[in-house]
């Protein structure tokens, strides 16, 4: 059975704003989907319609072969949501915000703290559970997001930037409680603009533009695109002055590291440079490797910039 069915999909907002311009794809149920996109790529917009928080202009969603009416209520109980800024929130405290969408999602009162307590030592809060929402950090109330949108274990997760503000002991931990509901058959929807996490768990994934999909596949299926390119990574020496004009033509991704994508056939050439002493004594770290999911998003943003430009 499909997950989700978008057909047709239109959002418009007023006149002007094509936030989603014709979308036509499916979920399979226990798919691990990533969305990736840049801001305003119309991804909130998409996922907010998935949720039945907002109506389609035009076009159907369906969620398990079922159409989605606005404040469906089968969503609340089959769809874990993730918003990125959840603030419904803010005057509850955390373990009441958890146990109050348990008891939404159809779970008994004891049943909902049992779950509530589960989750928030699972993820890390339960030390932090009586303070008001409102008052943790940015990613610990994140973190209550999740719990919520855990608690019942719905078969469907839609997560907007899951991992965004937090450190890396709650991303790890977020990412194996994820990673241990995809073993389950849980179907996940992340929403994201990290391009190298998602690269590490989803099995397929949508790049969005200006309200469009551009591509549409397995991060292996988009990589093989570039298949007649390799990705050369340069880390130069400390007190090297700058990079040369060969590298700056590059990508700069950390301060004295570059990528540059280069054409299989250039690579010839490319090492020719690097053998020269002069060059070879700047250079610190040297990798070769073939293109990354960040590089196929590059690739097709690249192309939309191109096309924004004419
Ligand atoms: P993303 O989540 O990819 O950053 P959004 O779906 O939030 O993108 O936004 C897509 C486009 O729709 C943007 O141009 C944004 O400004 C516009 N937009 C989003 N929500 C609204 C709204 N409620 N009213 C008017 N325009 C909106």
């Amino acid at each position: 059975m499909l997950a989700f069915e978008i057909r047709d999909l239109h959002k418009t907002y007023g006149h002007e704003v094509h936030a989603n311009d014709g979308l036509d794809f499916s979920i399979e149920t226990g798919e691990v989907f990533g969305v990736l996109g840049p801001n305003g790529a119309g991804k909130s917009t998409l996922v907010q319609q998935m949720v039945g928080l907002s109506v389609p202009t035009s076009g159907e969603i369906r969620l398990r072969g079922q159409p989605i009416r606005p404040h469906d209520r089968r969503v609340r109980r089959l769809v874990g949501y993730l918003a990125q800024r959840p603030l419904a929130l803010y005057d509850l405290r955390a373990r009441e915000a958890v146990v109050a969408t348990g008891r939404l999602r159809g779970l008994s009162r004891p049943e909902a703290e049992r779950e509530a307590d589960a989750l928030l030592r699972e993820i890390g809060l339960k030390d932090r559970q009586d303070r008001l929402v409102g008052n943790l950090s940015g990613g610990e109330h994140r973190l209550v997001g999740m719990a919520t949108a855990l608690i019942g274990s719905p078969p469907v997760l839609i997560l907007d930037e899951p991992t965004n503000e937090l450190d890396p002991v709650a991303r790890r931990r977020v990412w194996d409680m994820l990673m241990r509901r995809r073993s389950e058959g849980t179907t996940i929807i992340l929403v994201t603009h990290n391009v190298l996490e998602a690269e590490r768990v989803v099995g397929r994934v949508a790049i969005m533009a200006r309200g469009r999909i551009v591509a549409i596949g397995t991060p292996g299926e988009l990589k093989e695109r570039l298949h007649a390119q390799v990705r050369l990574e340069v880390a130069l020496r400390d007190g090297v002055p700058q990079a040369e004009d060969w590298l700056a033509a590059g990508r700069q991704i950390g301060e004295r590291r570059w990528s540059l994508t280069l054409g299989r056939d250039r690579l010839g050439e490319a090492f020719r440079r690097l053998a020269d002493p002069a060059t070879s004594a700047e250079i610190d770290d040297l990798r070769i490797a073939s293109p990354s999911l960040e590089d196929v998003y590059l690739a097709y943003h690249g192309e939309e910039a191109r096309e924004d430009a004419r």
